[in-house]
């Protein structure tokens, strides 16, 4: 799919080598709150200040934005250090005092996007306001469905929007992991393939949901040639009145940002280029080992068949899972990467044996 004539999300940055850097707090809580963090991160080179003025909570009772009122702040700090100003828009009449207020970039939170009513009742907010120059970027839906996001990018695309872009921000799970939403890197590099124009700028704030991982997942994600980071960042983060977990300092975060490497990713030496040939190589086998592992799999499909066992036996199934996951974290790779990949492997072994038992 293309989506014609897209326009940077801001001029000159997001390129190869200058990734466009946002960064501000979650929420705008004070006015003093909100210049003070400002002034510290302009000081620190960044250019574009981001602050939820409307905040979607999860359960009622949290501190649910400031409002309008946050919107002069946000002037003020414009007006004040020259930056471009992002807010989180949900509705139209969020959008209508958004662009009233100037605020350069609106963004569709992960709870929204995954809303087509919503995202369409905001595309239509921007047509009639005639806004089709404001930078629109569409967090990726709580929920891994890349149709849906592409959706909602669409959506705003019909309304004229061309200074459009994407935000990954990981995705929702039910269970444990180190991340508060795994990243799933190949859903946004699915949506790289599918649309290459389209700026995909990396949150790793809510990605991470602590402090200690936002430096690394900022790394991980210029490694990967995304446009740009939205970071949280505050004054005084273990007082912010939301996720004050994963907001850094503007001092942190300014740490964090210069020891980020920018690999030269246009480097394609012979080296590389034979590295690249064996790992075709031992995908090739391993291709030939999931199969001959399916063979084995349906020959016990036949013979569970004979013997009316049921498909799924817990017991082994749980035995093989921990055997494997603990074989694979002495290896160094990660407990979480081989529980994905053999619940892969089991499903369709699964589906296979089914097929089994339904033929005649
Ligand atoms: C936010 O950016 O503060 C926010 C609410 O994020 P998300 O929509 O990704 O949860
Ligand atoms: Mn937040």
């Amino acid at each position: 799919m293309s989506l014609e004539g897209l326009q940077p999300i801001v001029e000159g940055v997001g390129v190869v080598g200058s990734p466009l850097i946002m960064a501000g707090p979650c929420s705008a809580e004070t006015e003093e709150q909100t210049l003070s963090t400002a002034r510290r991160l302009a000081m620190g080179g960044v250019k574009v200040f981001r602050a939820g003025i409307w905040k979607p909570r999860t359960k009622p009772g949290g501190f649910e934005g400031i409002g309008k009122e946050g919107l002069q702040w946000l002037k003020r700090v414009k007006e004040e250090t020259g930056m471009l100003v992002a807010t989180e828009v949900a509705m139209r009449r969020h959008v209508e005092e958004a662009l009233e207020a100037g605020v350069d970039i609106l963004w569709i939170g992960a709870r929204t996007s995954a809303n087509p009513f919503a995202v369409q009742e905001i595309a239509d907010a921007l047509k009639d306001a005639g806004a089709e120059d404001v930078a629109v970027l569409v967090k990726n839906p709580v929920n891994p469905d890349l149709e849906l996001w592409i959706g909602a990018l669409e959506r705003l695309y019909n309304a004229g929007i061309r200074r459009l872009g994407a935000i990954h921000r990981g995705f929702s799970f039910y269970g444990k992991s180190i991340y508060r939403n795994p990243p799933q890197w190949h859903i946004p590099i699915e949506l790289h393939r599918r649309i290459p124009e389209l700026p995909i700028v990396v949150d790793p704030s809510h990605m991470g949901g602590k402090r200690e991982l936002v430096g690394p997942l900022c790394q991980q994600a210029l490694d990967m040639k995304f446009t740009g980071l939205m970071i949280e960042s505050h004054c005084t983060p273990d007082e912010a009145w939301s996720d004050k977990n994963q907001q850094v300092t503007p001092e942190v975060l300014k740490i964090i940002l210069s020891s980020l490497v920018l690999r030269n990713s246009e480097q394609n030496t012979e080296s590389l280029q034979q590295l690249r040939q064996q790992i075709d190589r031992v995908d090739t086998e391993l291709l030939d080992l999931y199969n001959r592992r399916m063979e084995i799999s349906r020959e016990i499909g036949k013979y569970k068949k004979e013997h009316s066992m049921p498909v799924v036996q817990e017991s082994r199934y749980d035995d093989l899972i921990k055997s494997r996951v603990a074989a694979a974290v002495q290896m160094g790779m990660s407990a979480d990467f081989m529980k994905t990949v053999l619940q892969a492997i089991h499903e369709e072994s699964v589906r296979q044996q089914i097929e089994i038992l339904n033929k005649n």
